[in-house]
């Protein structure tokens, strides 16, 4: 055998190592699921080569994943037949974390100092080294299934590991912690069991220990006698089971696995369906947001099985985007085993069950809303964002999403979004023609903006959007139980007849002023005009009918995209003081033009472009 070799960990490991060892106290017996469930993974990953090419898995050979103890050596081991690592994934996979989630675990372990946030152990993908918490030293043996070669993996978790050649009858991996001093409990038979227990009933496959020893006549153990393994999990499938058959509290810890959630979730959707289009779903709709929701590379939440077997994670094509939240499985009988995500995206079967499972979900939201509006509520706050790309992703189920939107509203106190669009309708006056709303980079802008003066004056209720998503909802969602969406800072406003004469009046009289506040402003206005939107600001900006709207490109700038830059129309408040003193002659005629402009831009939360030069502005008029 050859001499080990001593590599070092990739930066980014010794400090997980080091806060793995020294920061997280608590609750570390979940280094047991985290190996476990890597087990779990390691044998679907090899049944599922082995449909594809049959030699890689004898008939003989039971998948399971086994536990043992030495107590004199202080050591336990996990081991598994699962699809194994070679030389360079053991090195790709123990030695090197390529995700950029590690970084982000790492803080939000810092952030989490003191709590107990062990979960974010398994939802940043970093499991393995959970077992430093226990173990002082650690081997791993794993022969790759298909070759012949094993290797030998030992590290005593301070910045570097070995690697050297080994041997393996079998393909699998084996894991032996030796135990810290403190940790001697995890020798403990029924210790051991009990955890098992608590993590991993759910797990189909067996997970087995050596039972009790045999008992001679007198009854007592024959000390030195073969023990048998027995199998110390149910090893069923839980969504295999009858609905009446699992506890809420089986269902939790299996949402849990999924999760990493260590809130039960909001509602837990389980059916199985039978007929020409046979499969089982179940689903969870949590009740708090992951960490990484954002996160475009985060692995959706649905998993996919063919008569029990582990096809594939993350498959995106069983719950749409918007639903990323929803975790849980879906177990079809009919699909064929080596089924590829280029063929589940046109597999009609698939698109059928997706659309079942959407409109599960979609339903359970909408009791829920009717139902628990507190839970909608707290669900809304963690998930509307989320859900509010269905209206914009999901045309056939449009109808079905808006009626769960919920808005914050000029009728409301609260920058909370609790208002529905049925809210809105049942309580608009009967000659309110459209449903109002306004978007703005933040609640206190969409507030305070110029814009909706005239519709508190006339006490009509406007909705207060500013989610970044709500500017690509509004221009989806035209309509709602025929009443269209109208934008307050968009277009002409509707008018009586009597403000329609009284506006063109003045228009005529104040022409003067408006032309010459045109060209002062030049190229920073497509028109200026009077308004009848304000009653309180002088002035306020105003989009064309068709023209994106400021919020919208400000939006789109951000996200690095070319926004195509319209110009905004300045409206005037002719009652307003300071544009009847406005006088066209003044020598600091320009100076006053390009301040209202500036200020109608600030007071709907938008940035100037000139700063310096609009302070420079203020003072000359404040000096005069
Ligand atoms: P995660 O399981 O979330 O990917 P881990 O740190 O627990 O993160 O494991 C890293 C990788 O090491 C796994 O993705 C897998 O490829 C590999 N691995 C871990 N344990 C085993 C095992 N028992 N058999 C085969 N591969 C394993």
């Amino acid at each position: 055998m050859s001499k080990p070799e001593t590599h070092e960990f990739q930066t980014e490991i010794s400090q997980l190592l080091d806060l793995m060892i020294n920061s997280l106290y608590s609750q570390k017996e979940i280094f047991l699921r985290e190996l476990i469930s890597n087990s779990s993974d390691a044998i679907d990953k090899r049944r599922f080569a082995a449909l594809t090419d049959a030699s890689l898995l004898t008939d003989d050979e039971e998948l399971a994943v086994i536990i043992t103890t030495d107590a004199d050596a202080k050591t336990l081991t996990v081991s598994d037949n699962g699809i194994g690592m070679s030389r360079d994934e053991v090195i790709e996979n123990i030695g090197t974390i390529a995700r950029s989630g590690t970084r982000k675990f790492m803080q939000a372990i810092e952030d989490a100092k003191g709590k107990d946030d062990v979960n974010l152990i398994g939802q940043f993908g970093v499991g393995f080294y959970s077992v430093f918490m226990v173990a002082d030293k650690v081997s791993l043996t794993s022969r790759k299934a298909g070759s012949d070669a094993a290797v030998l993996w030992e590290s005593e978790g301070k910045g570097e590991y070995t690697l050297a050649d080994a041997s393996m009858d079998n393909a699998g991996t084996s894991i032996t912690l030796h135990l810290c001093e403190d940790a001697g409990e995890f020798l403990d038979d029924f210790r051991l069991r009990h955890i098992v227990n608590k993590y991993s009933e759910h797990i189909s496959l067996p997970i087995k220990m050596l039972g009790a020893a045999p008992l001679d006549d007198e009854g007592k153990p024959i000390e030195d006698a073969e023990r048998e393994f027995e199998t110390v999990n149910s090893g069923t499938a839980i969504w295999a089971r009858s609905k009446s058959e699992v506890s809420d509290e089986e269902y939790q810890q299996f949402y849990q696995s999924l999760s990493y959630d260590p809130e039960p979730p909001l509602s837990t959707l389980h059916h199985k369906v039978e007929g020409n289009l046979e499969y089982t779903s179940l689903l969870f709709i949590p009740k708090k947001a992951p960490f990484d929701l954002w996160n475009r590379e985060t692995r959706k939440g649905i998993k996919l099985y063919v008569r029990r077997i582990f096809i594939m994670d993350d498959a995106e094509h069983l719950m749409p985007n918007y639903l990323r939240f929803v975790k849980g499985v879906i177990d079809s009988a009919d699909l064929p085993l080596n089924v590829s995500r280029e063929i589940l995206q046109s597999d009609r079967d698939i698109q059928k069950i997706k659309g079942r499972a959407v409109k599960r979900v979609l339903d359970e939201l909408k009791r829920i809303a009717k139902d628990e509006p507190e839970s909608y509520q707290s669900f809304w706050s963690e998930f509307g964002q989320v859900l509010k790309e269905g209206v914009v992703e999901d045309m056939a189920n449009k109808d079905s999403i808006t009626p769960l939107l919920r808005f914050a509203s000029t009728h409301t106190d609260s920058s909370e979004q609790t208002v529905s669009l049925d809210d809105y309708t049942s309580r608009m006056p009967e000659d309110q023609e459209a449903i109002y709303f306004i978007t703005a980079e933040s609640y206190q802008a969409a507030k305070g903006s110029p814009h909706l003066e005239m519709f508190a004056k006339k006490d009509l209720e406007v909705l207060l959007l500013s989610d970044p998503v709500d500017e690509w909802l509004v221009n989806s969602l035209f309509e709602y139980e025929g009443k269209s969406l109208k934008s307050v800072a968009k277009g002409d406003l509707e008018l009586t007849d009597d403000e329609k004469q009284a506006q063109e009046d003045q228009e005529k009289e104040m022409a003067d002023l408006t032309a010459k506040l045109k060209d002062a402003l030049g190229d920073a206005v497509k028109d200026v005009r009077l308004s009848l939107r304000l009653t309180e600001s002088p002035a306020c900006l105003v989009a064309d009918s068709n023209d994106p709207g400021a919020n919208l490109e400000r939006i789109m700038k951000a996200m690095g995209q070319d926004a195509p830059e319209s110009k905004p129309i300045l409206e005037l408040n002719p009652d307003h003081a300071l544009i009847k003193k406005l006088d066209p002659a003044q020598g600091d005629f320009d100076d006053w033009a390009k301040v209202l402009f500036d200020q109608a831009a600030l007071s709907e939360g938008a940035q100037i472009k000139d700063p310096a030069g609009y302070v420079k502005r203020i003072n000359r008029l404040l000096a005069a």
